[in-house]
Formats: C-alpha cells, structure tokens, sequence
C-alpha cells in the first residue's frame, strides 16, 4: 500500500543496520499462524499446484444445472483462496530478507504458479457470462446457496457487452507485452539511462542530480539550491521531449484502442468501469477543484510571507514551512499515542489495534536486506501484517496509523464477509489510512501547547493537502485532456502538450507565482500518467477521509458506527454505495466543500501562529 512519504533531511546519520537473525523476536512479525514452518507450506505449496492441474476439468460444465455451477464456483474460489495463503507466506518471508536465496527461490516458485493458475481458471468468467443472468437467476431460484454468490455474479456480469470472442481476446492479451511498451520504455529511461548534471548542494559540494535527490534538493531552504536544481533538472526532459512525447502519446494510443475495441466511449469510461466508479465522481471532482483554486491560491501567498520571498516560483513550493520538532518518538510511545489516538473509534476498534501489537502482526525495525518503505498486506485466512523501517520520528508514528488504518480495514472486512467479498477495491482502500492520519492530526493539535510543534504538525497537513487533493487533480485534469485529445485524432506533440500543461499550471497556482517555463515540460517525467486513470483516487479518497475524521473526531456515535460498518463491508456492494452509507456520497461534491473548509481553517490557524 501507498504509506506516508515525508521526505527528512539530506543527511542521514550512519546507523549499523542488523542481520536478520540479531534482530529482536518480539519486533519481529509471526507467520506460525499461516504455516507452521517451512516444511508446511512446503507441502500445501505442492498440493496446490496439483490442484491447479487438475481445476480445468471443471470447464464447460457450470450451465449444466445449479448444483454443478455451485460445485464450480466453490471449488474455483477454493483453490483461490489456498494459493493466496502460499503466495502471502511466500511474498512476507521473502520481504524481510530479500538476500535469502531459499526465500527467492520459493516466492518465484509461488509467482510462477499464479501465471499457472490464472491460465488455468481463465474461462470462468467468460462462462459465467455466457450462462447470462437470466440463466442464473434462474439457477438461483432452484439452489438457494447460489445467492451468497449473487454479486460476484453481478461483477462479473456487468462486463457482458464488453468482452469479445475468446479467438479476439486471445489476440489482445497475447499483445499485452507491447501493450505495456509505452510504460516500460518511459521506465527505462527515467531510471536507468537519463544522466543528469551536477549541481551544488547546500554545503557548496557539487553532486549529481537524480529523482530522489531532485526532490530532497528542492526542500533546501537555500533558494539558489532549488533554482539550480530545478533548472538544471528539466534540461534533460527538454532533451529527450519528442520522444518522451512519443512514448506518453503511446500510452495514450494503447488506452484509447482497448477502449475502442471492448465497446466504450473513452479510456476513461473503461477504466471507471472496471471498479464500479461512475464518471461523474472524476468530474465532480475536477469542478470542485478547480471552483476551490482560489485556496490554493491564498495557500501560494502564505508560502511567499513565511518564507519571506520576493518572488514565488514553483521550485519554492516544497520547502518545509516549519522546522521539524526536536522530539524523538520511540516505538513503544508511538504505540501508546496511537492508542490513545484511536480511542475516539470506540472499544471493539481499540481491542483489534491491541491485538494487532500484542500478537507480532508487525515487523518493526531495519535489517539488512529487508524491503524498504512501509505496508500493511495479507489475506482472507492471515492477520493483516504491516511491514515498517522503524526510526524514532512523529513521520513513523503517522506511518504506523496509516498502516494500521489498512490492516484494521482488512481485519473487519475478513471477519464480516465471506470470502468472495472478504477483499476491497482500491477506490476505498486509502480512505481507512488516510482517515486515522487525519484523527492523529486532531488528537496531537489537541494535546500539545507547543507552538513549534504545533505549526509543524499544521504545515505537513497542509502540505499533503496540497499534494494529494489540488495536485492530483491537476494531473487527472491533464491526464484526461491527453486522453480527448487522442481520442479525436489530434496531435500530441510535445509543444502542444507543453502548452496546455503550463496553462493548467498557471490555472492551479496562481498569479502570484512567476510561472517559469521549465514547468511546461513536467508532463514528460510524471509516471502517473501511464497509470490509466488512477490518480484521481487519491484526492477523492483524501477528501472522503478528511471529511469521515471530522465526524468521527465530533464523537457522534452513528457516525462511528456508519465508519466500521464501512471497513467490516468488504467488496459486498459497489463502492460508492458502501462510501454513501458511511457518510460520504461521492458522486455529489459536499464532501470536497467539507475537506476544503479544514484546509481553509487549518491555514487560519497556522497563519495565525507565524
Ligand atoms: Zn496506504
């Protein structure tokens, strides 16, 4: 899962990392309860892919009669279920060592085995289409225990129209591998063959530009450092624009032809449809934004005031506004402030978050090859486990209530839904994290009087505002351009994509920031927009949690009650249903309004420390 990314300074103390083996048991995670030992999973690994030998005997039977298209189903969704335990038993061992050789090899065996058992239940929802909802509704009226399947049947079935001969399928998933061209070849040069220049960094040292120190050196408070940088950084895209215009027009190309041949208006139609979302939740969206700009706007001069600049460009808009609070927070006070912090989500909430540190659900600390970042991953039969990089700093603990916003919402769901429903999509995923940030937010502007601390914690709110609800948009908004554009035949040069994408900066940010003209040419190094129609969950999920904080953090029983009843829903009806009974109707634009009145009141508050 996507986790909180504030970037620390430059430089890093030098810390001996431990051996796997050093490390602590109790700050380790426990996967007893998925496989005893080695050996176990071992042996369920290879009756599985028995299993997966044998499942496509059940193919052409399931319009045979209602008993037969149950017996299919469960067996289908068993087999499943089983492989999911081997794959997240695998995928967890191999994460907190990636230098172990036997956790390799066993997590490729894993991976080749689901290619397998993908081949080989490939033609269940295609017979499930073909059977029809007459036909199963049909059924269902004969085997009552057909019903517990009715919305899975539903998902499938709302593809119907949309899928084509198998012989047409085949061809198009066969081409998938040049399908994904566009993508890879952006991939390969952002982060293998691009050669940036060097530039000076705050101690006068010259060192060689890269992504990740891009955005380090554009935190500098030292304004010379972030001109330099952001200057020289864009000469290479500038270099490369036509054919990076050409591989982005690609992408476009690709999306736009799968729409076309699969029977929808637009990529973008398609790529909604595939999670249920209507497209008026992107417009409304869009809208909202964009008649909110002038926040964004008012967000832009307060910059300029308490970074005391005569002028403001955009290579300004990522220096800290505060200094970071001298506070150190080990792991066991950050588990008790997150306690603290959640109690306001009522005691059965609390008791699963106990749970979740009492039990070994969590792999603590740093150790030498373990995966970097931060996530919360599991499946229907595992506790939800959470993988972090501990370091003692308030940043670690918002991590540790992300992660655990996630691993609480795929403990509710698994426990109150069967299993066909046990998983979410998406679209509601980052709406549990996100929403337990937003209550830590509350709960530590409660309960300091530090004013440092409390512009601190101010500043970073903003800011992820900022990148999450205006930022994203923006790049829906071009996203969705490039993809008309396409769709009526029109030219996608890399001028004529410069253009629009400055006129949409300008639009975002202001008259008050001098628009500099190396930001035209941003489009050329953004890889979400290969991500077909993705980002824009991100800021309508961070304006549904904003909005689902406040109720909460108001105390009003229903409205808690309405948020659990929304993690324990699982995938048992269509998101925006699911989001509409916790509270927030995502196809109507309240809940932005509502999210931009805390952003306002928040840069009240903040202006009225400084
Ligand atoms: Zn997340």
């Amino acid at each position: 899962m996507q986790s909180k990314n504030w970037k620390r300074g430059i430089i890093m103390t030098v810390k001996s990392i431990p051996n796997r083996d050093q490390v602590p048991e109790n700050l380790t995670w426990d996967l007893t309860p998925i496989f005893s030992d080695d050996q176990a999973f071992l042996a369920e690994l290879d009756s599985v892919k028995e299993a997966t030998k044998t499942i496509n005997q059940l193919s052409g039977i399931m319009s045979n009669s209602a008993d037969d298209l149950l017996n299919v189903v469960k067996k289908v969704l068993n087999l499943n279920r089983r492989y999911e335990n081997v794959y997240v038993y695998s995928h967890l061992s191999n994460d907190v060592d990636t230098s172990n050789n036997d956790a390799q090899a066993r997590m490729e065996q894993v991976e080749a085995l689901g290619t397998k058992l993908s081949e080989a239940t490939a033609w269940f929802d295609p017979e499930i289409i073909n059977l029809g909802k007459t036909k199963i509704d049909n059924f269902i009226s004969k085997q009552p225990k057909l019903s517990e399947y009715d919305r899975l049947f539903k998902m499938i079935l709302k593809d119907e129209g949309h899928v084509l001969s198998v012989e047409a399928e085949k061809l198009l998933s066969g081409a998938s591998n040049i399908f994904n061209a566009p993508e890879k070849i952006f991939s390969m040069m952002d982060s293998a063959d691009f050669v940036f220049p060097e530039v000076k960094d705050d101690q006068g040292n010259l060192v060689r530009l890269s992504n990740g120190l891009y955005s380090l050196l554009l935190q500098s408070t030292n304004q010379n450092t972030r001109k330099e940088a952001f200057r020289k950084f864009y000469t290479v895209f500038n270099q490369f624009k036509h054919t990076l215009a050409a591989t982005l027009s690609s992408e476009v190309a690709v999306n736009n032809y799968q729409a076309q041949t699969h029977h929808f208006n637009s990529a973008r139609e398609q790529a909604m449809h595939e999670n249920e979302i209507p497209e008026s939740v992107f417009d409304t969206l869009v809208k909202t934004v964009n008649d909110n700009l002038p926040l964004l706007h008012r967000y832009v001069s307060l910059r300029k005031k308490i970074l005391n600049l005569s002028e403001m460009h955009m290579y300004d808009m990522y220096v800290p506004l505060a200094k970071d609070p001298d506070v150190k927070y080990t792991f066991a006070e950050s588990k008790k402030i997150m306690l603290q912090a959640l109690q306001i989500m009522g005691p059965d909430y609390v008791k699963h978050v106990q749970e979740e540190l009492d039990n070994r659900w969590i792999d603590v600390v740093e150790n030498k090859g373990k995966r970097t970042g931060a996530y919360s991953s599991g499946v229907y039969d595992t506790n939800p486990y959470i993988l972090l990089n501990w370091q003692d700093n308030l940043d670690n603990l918002y991590t540790l209530i992300h992660e655990t916003g996630h691993s609480m919402h795929s403990f509710y769901s698994s426990h109150n839904q069967p299993y066909q429903y046990g998983n979410y999509s998406i679209f509601v995923a980052e709406i549990a994290s996100t929403t337990n940030e937003n209550i830590l937010t509350d709960y530590l502007l409660a309960n300091t009087n530090d004013s440092e601390m409390k512009k601190y914690i101010l500043s970073q709110y903003l800011e992820g505002f900022k990148g999450t609800i205006f930022r994203q948009t923006q790049f829906a908004e071009f996203e969705n351009w490039i993809h008309e554009q396409g769709r009526l035949g029109k030219s996608l040069t890399a001028d004529v994509m410069s253009k629009k994408y400055k006129e949409i900066n300008e639009k975002y940010y202001g008259d008050e920031i001098v628009s500099d003209p190396e930001i035209a040419i941003e489009w050329s190094r953004i890889p979400h927009f290969y991500y077909d129609f993705y980002v824009y969950q991100y800021a309508t999920g961070f304006g549904a949690a904003s909005t689902l904080a406040e109720k909460i953090s108001s105390g009003n029983q229903n409205s808690i009650d309405a948020y659990l009843n929304y993690l324990k829903s699982g995938s048992s009806d269509t998101p925006i249903n699911i989001m509409k009974r916790a509270g927030v109707d995502m196809t109507n634009s309240q809940y932005l309004e509502a999210a931009f009145a805390k952003f306002s009141q928040r840069m009240d508050e903040l202006e009225s420390l400084i």
